[in-house]
């Protein structure tokens, strides 16, 4: 068995958030670059070249990518030869205070949803989602998400009888109705099949993929075109401001469902895409 420590892991984790929250994705810009250049709308060219300009500025200076610091997502994928020296969460949410006091990030989280809804003051706590996997190896998939987009995100229990255009559809519908409330330009992470909880799962996961890779069946690959142009083709544009680029890129993942079902999660993300990948270093206690 590998021990991995708490400290490698709060240390990676830490380093993580800092880093996405200031450096924006390479692979944003650059669609963010490529939008430009083809955008109809001069409104629309005038948005998104202060965006790109806020790309520049913020690990520069060191301020921000957007005033909503996220709350953070956490995907680990842990060998079964692998032993963590505490639970994972306690890991994450030290990481998650210490990055909200030292860089400083905005206390984002509420303890309760309803009664009364007080701030925790720290950002804490995170949201895990494990998953084993073969090896010794700990990989972390961090996320910090604006509250913004993740409002607008949505999930429909279709019938096994609805076919792909009535999914695109739906799905149009929906992200026009959002209209400038997710701030667009939008990534689309979509998740089919499995069941009410992993759909939006799923969704997730689809955001965190490398952007604009093509997704490997032709078929699902057609779907996410048809979604990305059909979307764009409405004119709501870059924060709601017109022109033909509400969405830079749209990302299904698919598994196995019942029979009976068609789960159909969407999550929305906007263009402060904060997203990384790491493994944990081999440093044990
Ligand atoms: S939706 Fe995104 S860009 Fe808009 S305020 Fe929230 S985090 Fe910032």
């Amino acid at each position: 068995m590998r021990k991995i420590s708490a400290r490698a892991i709060t240390e990676a984790i830490y380093q993580a958030i800092r880093k996405i929250s200031f450096a924006p994705d390479p692979d944003v810009t650059r669609l963010l670059k490529e939008a430009q250049n083809n955008e109809s709308s001069p409104l629309a060219r005038d948005a998104l070249s202060i965006i790109l300009e806020n790309h520049r500025l913020s690990p520069t200076l060191q301020i921000p990518l957007c005033q909503d610091t996220g709350s953070t997502i956490l995907f680990a994928e842990i060998g079964i030869e692998a032993c963590l020296a505490e639970p994972l969460s306690q890991s994450l949410n030290r990481a998650i205070i210490r990055a909200q006091q030292e860089i400083p990030l905005r206390a984002s989280i509420v303890q309760d949803p309803l009664f009364p809804r007080v701030n925790t003051g720290d950002n804490s706590p995170g949201i895990v989602h494990i998953t084993q996997v073969e090896g010794d190896g700990l990989r972390l998939t961090i996320g910090q998400k604006g509250g913004g987009a993740e409002n607008t995100s949505f999930l429909k229990m279709f019938t096994p009888a609805t076919g792909a255009n009535d999914i695109v559809e739906y799905i149009t519908a929906k992200v026009l109705a959002a209209h400038s409330r997710p701030c667009p330009p939008l990534i689309l992470g979509i998740g089919i099949g499995g069941n009410f909880e992993t759909a939006p799962l799923l969704a997730k996961r689809a955001l965190f993929e490398k952007l604009g890779r093509p997704h490997p069946d032709p078929q699902y690959r057609a779907l996410e075109e048809q979604i990305t142009e059909g979307i764009n083709a409405a004119g709501c544009g870059v924060q709601g401001l017109g022109g033909n680029h509400t969405v830079l890129a749209t990302h299904i993942l698919s598994e196995p469902c019942h029979i009976a079902s068609l789960p159909v999660a969407v999550n929305v993300q906007c263009h402060a895409h904060r997203h990384i990948t790491v493994e944990v270093s081999r440093e044990t206690n």
